[in-house]
């Protein structure tokens, strides 16, 4: 049969790539998981996805309640889950003061991260329950969250501290925005701290579920995809000169159709079954197991980043 994937933030970038990739093969039966109807499904048609390989569902993950909906939404439809894509994301790189969500976490961490944990782990059950060969859950990661790398070492960099934010629960008022508990807010940070839940989640839901449940947790760096909507609040400057500078200078552009192949393999790839790996593409666009930061590698922190996360979205 059919496999059938869920992808989030499927309505423009390297969502909708994959999800056009994937449909393409007609082996993929796509959902679509994003905020905006309309908009996803005028970009469908518009990268000349076939009616009937993919179907739009409603998923706001800034808001939890919208998470558990979506899921609830998904059941009913009655299709099984062979694969999870958690893509979405927003990036604030020029805010200096923090935005939240419906349940008021600082919108960064809400959306890439907390949303996406929700949505993890009551997918966990679909999943398993799938009888397809090769079931795979996949986060993106980035390489802005690797201080192992030049890219990763940009101030501002990434850096979760004890947590404390966090486990304050994000709020801003009488409180810190930021994972680390600092009291000014950075936008740029903020995304790349997400990042680092991101990678830490990936790896923790390998570590408590892969054995016991044959399902393969991935993440991957799918190259620097400089033209994406993922730059929109950017000032106009940089989203004119970063494209160029990724493709001359620092040789990391990858084009959305590329980026979308690559994130169709870490899903359906048969040789891309190894559980617990961060993969990226090297100058042949061939995938290797990538090294991750000391941080985004800590299974300390992934194990503290669970439980405060687990609290704030309501599952402890
Ligand atoms: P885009 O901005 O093009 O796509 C982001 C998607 O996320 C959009 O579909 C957007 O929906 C959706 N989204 C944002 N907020 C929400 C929300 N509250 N609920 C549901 N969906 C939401 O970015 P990219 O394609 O570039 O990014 C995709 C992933 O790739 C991200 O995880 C990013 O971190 C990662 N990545 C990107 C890189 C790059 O160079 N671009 C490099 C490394 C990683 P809408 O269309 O409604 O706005």
């Amino acid at each position: 049969r059919q496999g059938v994937v869920v992808i989030t933030g499927a309505s423009s970038g390297l969502g909708l790539a994959a999800a056009k990739a994937l449909a393409e093969t007609g082996k993929w039966h796509v959902v679509m998981a994003c905020r905006d109807f309309l908009k996803t499904a005028k970009a469908a048609k518009g990268a000349g996805m076939a009616e009937g390989s993919y179907t739009i569902m409603h998923l706001d993950l800034a808001s939890l309640d919208s998470v558990r909906q979506f899921v609830d939404n998904f059941r009913r439809a009655g299709m099984p889950l062979d694969s999870l894509v958690c893509n979405a994301a927003i990036y604030r790189p020029t805010a200096r003061t923090p935005t939240f969500t419906a349940d008021g976490y600082e919108m960064s961490v809400g959306v890439n991260h907390l949303g996406h944990f929700l949505l993890a782990r009551l997918l966990l059950d679909d999943l398993q329950k799938s009888d397809y060969p090769s079931r795979r859950l996949i986060i993106l990661g980035s390489i802005t969250g690797n201080t192992n790398t030049l890219a990763g070492n940009i101030p501002p960099k990434a850096g979760l501290g004890d947590l404390r934010g966090l486990a304050g629960g994000l709020r801003g008022q009488n409180g810190s925005a930021m994972i680390d508990g600092s009291e000014s807010f950075d936008g740029a940070k903020a995304y790349k701290d997400s990042k680092i839940c991101n990678m830490l989640t990936m790896q923790e839901l390998h570590r408590r579920y892969h054995e016991e449940t044959g399902i393969t947790f991935a993440s991957l760096y799918p190259g620097c995809i400089a033209t994406t909507g993922l730059f929109r609040e950017h000032i106009p400057l940089f989203r004119l000169l970063f494209p160029p500078f990724q493709k001359f200078i620092t040789k990391g552009f990858v084009s959305e159709a590329e980026s979308g192949k690559r994130l169709a393999q870490v899903v359906s790839d048969p040789s891309l079954t190894k559980s617990g790996v961060y993969w990226s593409w090297n100058k042949d666009s061939a995938s290797f197991e990538n090294q991750l930061s000391q941080e985004a590698s800590d299974p300390e922190k992934a194990r503290k980043l669970w439980e405060i996360s687990e609290k704030l979205v309501g599952l402890a």
